[in-house]
């Protein structure tokens, strides 16, 4: 029989450094392009696995040493390869046992209907602006579950202030997947409250002034992210020389938006992000680095 220490303990096996089981009840009243129980009606729970980057990895990127090997190994890696072989082999173990699973990776580079934010992490996203449902009552495809929620529901963490999942151990320095299932699991509570205090670290460590009281602004992020500020190692004296809003814009002091941000990408052309897709990090996740040292200092982890 399937249970879920089984479960947790296959997931452990194949590479999880944190598993819950979420019950489906903690995403009533889930937006339909949200809800798992649009991808899988009889859906009982949802597993959720978390998987860490390593620590080292921001640690080099902030000190301005080494850029390219948090994005291959912790974006690039984990979500287009690690996650595929995890999910498929959990997959077939539910499937064994006569269950249902539905794998959930992480979408990297598309946006539901209405979601006009974007992926820092690769070149660009595409909203799914033209979809249409199939009937009145039916979700416009692709659903895509939201992650905050689903590690909420799942007990591994909470979205903090920066917008990025905070687990604990880990703090922001985690990737995700979940599978949506009809097998009859033991579930865990859920996540209350955040490991987020509030303390504004994040906020006040980015260079592009991306986060605010409201959030990440993920358009903001995305230029920063590629190196737009003045403490990026790349920056060269003629990098924008005949632009008037130049320091501006090497302060963090310029508003981006969806226009304006996609315009000046071509521009961002520090490190080669063209094999892959992914942008390296030239930002050096400021805003994570700064929200683990606060968590550990605060004895929060
Ligand atoms: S740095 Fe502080 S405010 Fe920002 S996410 Fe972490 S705990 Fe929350
Ligand atoms: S520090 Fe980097 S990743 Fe964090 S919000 Fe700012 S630009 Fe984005």
């Amino acid at each position: 029989m399937l249970t879920a220490d089984f479960i947790k303990q296959k997931a452990r096996e194949f590479g999880a450094d944190a598993v819950g089981i979420g019950d489906i009840s903690n995403f009533y009243g889930a937006p339909q392009q949200r809800d798992p129980r649009q991808i899988l009606p009889d859906a009982t729970c949802v597993i959720g696995c978390a998987f860490r980057i390593p620590r080292e990895l921001y640690r080099v990127m902030h000190n301005q040493k080494q850029f390219y090997n948090y994005t291959m190994l912790g974006p690039k890696y984990i979500d287009e390869d690690f996650a595929e072989i995890f999910l498929l082999k959990m997959a077939g173990i539910i499937e064994d046992e006569g269950y249902d699973a539905c794998v959930q990776r992480n979408i990297v580079n598309l946006r539901i209907q209405g979601d006009h934010s974007t992926n820092p992490e690769i070149t660009d996203t595409y909203e799914l602006k033209y979809a249409e449902a199939i009937a009145p009552d039916k979700p416009v495809p692709d659903v895509i579950l939201d992650f905050g929620m689903a590690a909420r529901a799942c007990g591994l963490g909470a979205p903090g202030m920066s917008g990025h999942i905070l687990v604990p151990k880990f703090g922001p320095f985690v990737r995700f997947v979940f599978i949506v299932t009809d097998a009859p699991l033991a579930c865990d509570p859920p996540f209350t409250g955040s490991l987020c205090d509030r303390c504004g670290k994040c906020q006040g460590a980015c260079p592009g002034h991306a986060i605010s009281e409201r959030g990440e602004d993920t358009w903001q992020c995305a230029v920063y992210y590629r190196g737009a500020a003045r403490s990026n190692p790349f920056m060269t004296d003629d990098f924008l020389k005949d632009n008037p809003e130049r320091d501006a814009i090497l302060d963090g002091k310029k508003r981006f938006d969806r226009e304006s941000a996609r315009a000046i990408y071509p521009k961002l052309d520090f490190l080669p992000s063209r094999p892959t897709g992914y942008v390296p990090c030239l930002c050096g996740r400021a805003c994570d680095n700064a929200c683990f040292e606060h968590l550990k200092e605060a004895g929060r982890l």
